[in-house]
């Protein structure tokens, strides 16, 4: 089978009038570099021509592979279906509305060549609305707290990655934001390059202040994920054993002046059984986490 050098993954919804110019650019920038590469375009339950545009294409760009999803999964597993199918040494992933601009692939792959694992793209002079921009601002300076990673633009969806580190990331939720994040955490050489950023011409932004929301609490995940994941029951236990020591408290407690004190039996069970649970979710936790390491 012939060697596949790059992958780019573009997911499209609802996407028809941005397709051919899309798929055409992307395509006469990598043949410039390569004849060793494919294009994998995921249609995401589109409702528009996008699908019977995407086959169009394909008599035209033979490397062109297309996903098509039954129905709107959202951006994040359109990407992750990407990733899974990609064949290439190296994966680019990028928007499919045309605001990131395919020239720019090659500098973020010389770039990768310095020795870097993932070269994210930075939207330096973005080409959004101001209220789309401050929140995403806010939620990169959280991020880089929550996970140590020192980019500015994580929101950008023009990104070179090592495939292999690539692969092991699993993405969920509206997670696609955080790919970057996911691989430094486990331990990729990470940089990012000044790129290009260019307004919507055609189609609609998928995205209303909902999205505002959804990326504080995927924040706001990661982080208890990150302080659980290595270890849940050194966190569990320690709650399990504060009730256990509570509940054997109160019960030398009572067996000195039992016949009194009604409510603390009541307590006792209360506790103990506080205990259990959380030596339990403690447990349930560890398990998942082997079960994902075995992975
Ligand atoms: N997209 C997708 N599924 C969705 C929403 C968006 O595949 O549920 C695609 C969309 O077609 C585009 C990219 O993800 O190629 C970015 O979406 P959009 O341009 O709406 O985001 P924005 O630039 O407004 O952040
Ligand atoms: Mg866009």
């Amino acid at each position: 089978m012939k060697k596949i050098h790059y992958t780019i993954v573009i997911p499209f919804y609802n996407e028809e009038d941005n397709v051919a110019m899309m798929i055409e650019k992307v395509a006469g920038v990598v043949e410039r570099l390569t004849g060793n590469y494919e294009i994998i375009a995921i249609d995401d339950g589109s409702s528009d021509n996008t699908f019977k545009m995407l086959k169009s294409q394909r008599c035209k760009w033979p490397e062109l592979r297309i996903i098509k999803f039954r129905r709107n999964f959202g951006q994040t597993p359109a990407m992750q279906a990407g990733i899974d199918h990609a064949r290439g040494d190296v994966i680019i992933t990028m928007d499919g509305d045309l605001q990131n601009d395919p020239e720019d692939i090659p500098a973020l792959l010389e770039k990768m060549k310095e020795g870097y694992e993932v070269v994210s793209g930075w939207r330096k002079n973005r080409k959004d609305n101001i209220l789309r921009c401050i929140p995403s601002k806010v939620a990169n300076i959280l991020l880089r707290w929550v996970t140590g990673v020192k980019i500015h633009d994580n929101g950008c969806s023009l990104k070179v990655y090592n495939a292999a580190i690539l692969k092991k990331v699993r993405l969920y939720s509206e997670m696609h934001r955080f790919i970057a994040a996911f691989a430094f955490l486990r331990g990729a050489k990470i940089t990012e390059l000044v790129v290009r950023h260019h307004p919507r011409t055609r189609g609609q932004s998928k995205y209303g202040f909902s999205r505002i929301w959804k990326v504080f609490i995927d924040l706001f995940t990661l982080r208890l994920v990150l302080n659980f994941s290595e270890r849940p029951m050194v966190w569990f236990g320690a709650f399990g054993f504060t009730s256990l020591f509570l509940a054997m408290t109160i019960f030398i407690v009572i067996l000195l002046d039992w016949h009194r004190q009604i409510v603390w039996p009541g307590l006792i069970l209360l506790l103990a059984f506080n205990a259990f649970i959380f030596f339990g979710y403690g447990l349930i936790c560890e398990l998942a986490v082997l079960h994902g390491k075995r992975r």
